[in-house]
């Protein structure tokens, strides 16, 4: 019996990587289980991935789900960009990491990440009218009611089509700006939020281009006092989990190599971490409980146990997963190694 298998990658795309994906058919449901999946390849000339005179990228398959869109026997397969010889990619941050997942797995990292998006249509975001602006920002933010919450029919068909897809989606929630959403993954390992954030945002795309509407995760789509998108990013390390000095411990090594990922945390960060917003400014670092005005928040509950995890409030809305989560495990688990 054939079965669908559509192959996803993550292309060369600057300042922001895109999504891409094509068809493959194939003649059996076992052929379409991770371990049989063959590997595959596509021209890396017209995705920003190589020259045209030599043109060839594979498709490593490394996840695989059910397709919730297609429905039946039809397959997701998440790919890796390798280069013909075999060698990661240059965009392939995935690969990148592999090795520090592991090598902190001790650790036992675990990250929810509040992936926050924009629907547009006809250029302009769900919610905006034609030639003006829609009343000021306060009435939207889980916002009920056809004056308030703009795209709920997409947004309900994508947490279905997550949870169909077996992602580890946490919940949902309407944005501060009209046509503005939230989808949270997690808490999972940094690899696993990192393949299923991909995923989701796939998903997100898809369902909104049927409904004839754009998926965007732009961190600062409309200019002026309009809240950007972001990608809270929520960490913990199983000491973090049972104790308080961990958590500060982390705070203080995030500290001490902010600049370094800020410039991770996607393409714009300083359109949107100008200070206001509900956001800090990216040339500075804070910490502080219940502050949406930190770098970092403490939950409140996370102070009153004395355990728990951190919300790195900074990375974009437009950021890379397998980056971000890369570079707090990697600084996070090095300090608290010590
Ligand atoms: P906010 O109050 O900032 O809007 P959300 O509820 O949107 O927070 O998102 C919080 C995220 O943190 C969820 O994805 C949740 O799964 C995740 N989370 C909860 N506990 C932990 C933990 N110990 N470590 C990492 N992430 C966690
Ligand atoms: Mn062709
Ligand atoms: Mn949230
Ligand atoms: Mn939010
Ligand atoms: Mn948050």
């Amino acid at each position: 019996m054939s079965v669908k298998a559509e192959y996803i990658w993550i292309d060369g795309t600057e300042p922001t990587a895109q999504l891409r994906s094509k068809t493959r058919i194939l003649d059996s449901a076992e052929k379409a289980k991770l371990e049989n999946l063959p590997i595959w390849g596509f021209d890396g000339s017209s995705t920003n991935q190589a020259e045209g005179t030599s043109s060839d990228c594979q498709l490593k398959p490394v996840f695989v789900c059910p397709d919730p869109v297609r429905g039946g026997t039809s397959v997701l397969v998440l790919c890796e960009v390798l280069n013909v010889d075999g060698t990661p990619h240059s965009t392939n941050t995935r690969a990148l990491l592999s090795p520090i997942d592991e090598k902190f797995a001790a650790q036992e990292s675990w990250f929810g990440i509040e992936q926050e998006y924009t629907l547009f249509k006809d250029g302009r975001p769900l919610g905006f009218p034609e030639g003006g602006f829609p009343g000021p920002q306060g009435p939207y933010y889980c916002g009920i009611g056809a004056e308030k919450a703009f795209g709920r029919p997409i947004v309900e068909e994508h947490l279905d089509a997550c949870l169909a897809a077996g992602l580890q989606i946490s919940g949902i929630n309407a944005e501060v700006m009209p046509g503005q959403w939230e989808f949270q993954i997690g808490p999972a390992g940094p690899l696993e939020v990192s393949d299923h954030i991909w995923i989701a945002r796939y998903l997100m795309a898809l369902i909104a281009e049927k409904h004839g509407v754009v998926f965007s995760i732009d961190s600062k789509p409309m200019k002026g006092d309009w809240n950007g998108a972001g990608a809270h990013t929520n960490f913990s390390t199983k000491a973090m989990r049972e104790g308080y000095d961990p958590i500060i411990t982390a705070c203080e090594a995030l500290g001490e190599k902010f600049l370094e990922h800020v410039k991770a945390y996607g393409a714009g960060i300083e359109d949107r971490l100008t200070g206001a917003h509900e956001t800090a400014p990216w040339s500075e670092f804070s910490y502080g409980v219940s502050n949406r005005a930190a770098s970092i928040r403490l939950p409140w509950q996370v102070e009153i146990e004395r355990k728990g995890y951190l919300e790195d409030r900074r990375p974009n809305a437009n950021m890379d997963p397998y980056l971000v989560t890369r570079m707090i495990t990697d600084t996070c688990c090095t300090a608290l190694e010590k």
